[in-house]
Formats: structure tokens, C-alpha cells, sequence
């Protein structure tokens, strides 16, 4: 078993602390921007090849940090074009990031960012498999990195991811310092440049860290609603018990929303549980209409769960009635079935066959 490298991730330092370390080492500002253009807009994150970044300052960034970006362990095509990868990190654990296309050659990845998950969603397989640890920044933008690399590498050097989602393995803001980082990273110009229109964030709603948001860069937010009773989200989501959904709503009403900006309220539609007429009822009074967009997610099933997927007609009938009472309301298109487990499963199946020791470094 090789020794796991303990150096902090390069990846894991936005603009201004790499001028701070530069800085403490005798070097100048602008090799900061050399070095983020090399990784973050030419993707070369092989040092030796930075041509214009001088011997000493390698030496000092190889000497201090670790400038590998993850595996891909396994990747699968679907035939939608959705590519489901599963990325390896230096410990050897595994995440799950999803690459789906969209028109106008958008392409979206939806990233970890933790291994497994403390919060428990009774819905979700990850929820089954308890929290293992949270990802570095680096780790979470090192999935964007190897991802890109991958496709620039497989598909074509034109190849670009061009919106975030963080909605793989994890509650982000149970992360909140490391996620916080790299959507910093994500959005600077200096570094990734994504628009920040272009980013969005999930959370389950962990109402203490929702009230620190003002913190990040004011990227998309959207809240893992699932049912508009208590008793209902609560059998979902246990984390209902901590945070209701009064505590809930109350909190999103503090979020910093820029103009034109929603609030995205995802919900989840599970057959004869939450998919009737007093669940649009209930969901009608709780949402402002002006600031929130829904987003219904017909239930992907998996072996095991117990919950059904509604019908074709009960969802286009959920939609019409949230749309009458004057909601924006989308329904969410199941992506990449024939490769798309459930969000975890690939996970659980992959570890079973891997040696993962094997993609330590
Ligand atoms: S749905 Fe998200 S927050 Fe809930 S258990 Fe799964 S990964 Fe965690």
C-alpha cells in the first residue's frame, strides 16, 4: 500500500492565498496568475510544464503541496450523451460526479462533496452509507478538473464544462469552509470564471449554515423541499426534526437574492405520498410565488425502495395545478437511466469490485 501524500492540495487554494504563499516565499503576484492560468484556463496541471514559472517556484508548490487532481476510476457513457464518472482520491475513497448535456453544448456537472452523507434522507442511497468525511476544496474542484481533463483527453480538446451543480454525494453545507472555497474558485475570474448564474447549490437545509450564505459568492440556491407537511418531510428527511419547515422558510427568506434570482425548491414526487391535490394545496401557501421556481423530480427507483415513481399523467397533472396558482414549475427529465443508478449506487456497486487501495497515490 503506497503512503497516502498528507500535503495540502494545490487545488485547494483560491487566488488570494496563493499570493499570501507566494508571498511569504519572496515571490510576486503575477506568478499566482501564471500558475492559475495554467491550471484553470489551460488545464495543464503538470508543474514541469509550466514553462513560463520560474524552477525555484515549482520546487516551493511541489515541496508543499500536492499538485495531483484525482482518478477517474470508472466512467460510463449513456446513450443521452449523460457521463457518469466515479473519481478516486488519494485516501483511496470514492465520489460519484455526473456530466449532463444540455442544448446550446451546455454541459453540467453535478459534484460531491462529501463521501457518503451524515444527513440520512430515507429516499436517497447515499443517506444509507453515513458520512465517511468531508472533501477538500481541492477535491471538489479536482472533480471539475478531472472531469474536463477526461473529456479534453477522450472526446475533444474543445471540450468544456459550463455549469456546476452541487447536488452528487453530500450536503454541501455541512461542509460549509470547503464548499464555500470552491465556489470561490469556481466563480473568480481568475480561476475557473464560471458565471455564478452558472453554479448552483443543493442543501437539504441546514437552517444555522443557510443564515451564513451571505458568506459565498451569491451563486444559484436550491433547497431539497420534498413535501410541504411536516409529518411528510420529516419521514423523508430527518433532519425535519431539527430544522421544520417554518425554521426552514424563515431562514431562505434571509438569503441575499440578487434581482431576477429564484429560490430553486426541488421536490421530489413519490407515488400517492406526496403527489396529491393537498400537497399542491399545502406547497401554495408555504412559497412565495415571485422568488421561487419548482422543481419536481419524479422518484428514479431503485431496487430496494420502497417508493414508487408517479405516472406520466399524475406529474403533468402536479405541474398544470403548481403552474395555475402561479408557479414557474419544470419537471425534471430522468437522465443517463441505462448507466444512472441511483445517486450513491454506483458508489456501493464500484467499491464492491475495486481494490481501492489500488488508486491511492
Ligand atoms: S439526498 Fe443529499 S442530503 Fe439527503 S442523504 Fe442524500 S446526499 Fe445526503
Amino acid at each position: 500500500m503506497e503512503k497516502i501524500n498528507e500535503r495540502r492540495l494545490l487545488f485547494s487554494l483560491t487566488f488570494d492565498e496563493l499570493v499570501k504563499f507566494l508571498d511569504s516565499h519572496g515571490a510576486k503576484k503575477f506568478v499566482a496568475k501564471q500558475i492559475f492560468e495554467w491550471i484553470y484556463h489551460k488545464f495543464v496541471f503538470d508543474h514541469t510544464q509550466w514553462t513560463n514559472v520560474s524552477d525555484k517556484v515549482k520546487g516551493l508548490l511541489s515541496e508543499n503541496f500536492d499538485l495531483t487532481i484525482p482518478k477517474v476510476v470508472w466512467d460510463g457513457l449513456s446513450e443521452d450523451g449523460t457521463r457518469k464518472f466515479l473519481i478516486g482520491f488519494r485516501d483511496g475513497r470514492t465520489v460519484e460526479a455526473v456530466m449532463i448535456p444540455a442544448r446550446n453544448n451546455r454541459k453540467t456537472l453535478c459534484l460531491s462533496s462529501q463521501v457518503g452523507c451524515a444527513i440520512g434522507c430515507t429516499f436517497c442511497h447515499t443517506g444509507t452509507m453515513g458520512l465517511t468525511r468531508h472533501l477538500e476544496a481541492g477535491e471538489i474542484v479536482g472533480q471539475f478538473l478531472s472531469v474536463t481533463k477526461f473529456l479534453k483527453d477522450k472526446v475533444g480538446p474543445e471540450e468544456r464544462l459550463s455549469n456546476i451543480v452541487y447536488m452528487g454525494q453530500g450536503e454541501p453545507l455541512h461542509n460549509f469552509d470547503e464548499t464555500k472555497k470552491s465556489a470561490i474558485i469556481f466563480t473568480d475570474e481568475k480561476a475557473l470564471g464560471l458565471s455564478q448564474r452558472r453554479v448552483t447549490l443543493s442543501t437539504s437545509g441546514l437552517v444555522p449554515q443557510i443564515k451564513k450564505l451571505e458568506d459565498f459568492p451569491p451563486i444559484n440556491i436550491a433547497i431539497s423541499l420534498h413535501a410541504a407537511h411536516n409529518e411528510i418531510r420529516t419521514e423523508l428527511m430527518p433532519i425535519n426534526k431539527a430544522y421544520d419547515l417554518d425554521r426552514l422558510l424563515s431562514a431562505i427568506k434571509e438569503i441575499p437574492l440578487k434581482a431576477h434570482r429564484y429560490i430553486t425548491y426541488e421536490y421530489l414526487l413519490i407515488d400517492k405520498y406526496n403527489d396529491r391535490k393537498e400537497d399542491v394545496e399545502a406547497l401554495s401557501k408555504l412559497l412565495p410565488k415571485k422568488v421561487s421556481k419548482i422543481n419536481l423530480i419524479p422518484f428514479n427507483e431503485y431496487p430496494e425502495s420502497s417508493f414508487k415513481r408517479p405516472s406520466v399523467s399524475r406529474i403533468n397533472w402536479f405541474r398544470y395545478e403548481l403552474e395555475k396558482n402561479g408557479y414557474t414549475c419544470t419537471v425534471r427529465t430522468t437522465k443517463g437511466s441505462d448507466i444512472l443508478a441511483a445517486c450513491g449506487q454506483l458508489k456501493s456497486e464500484m467499491e464492491k469490485k475495486i481494490n481501492l487501495w489500488e488508486i491511492g497515490q
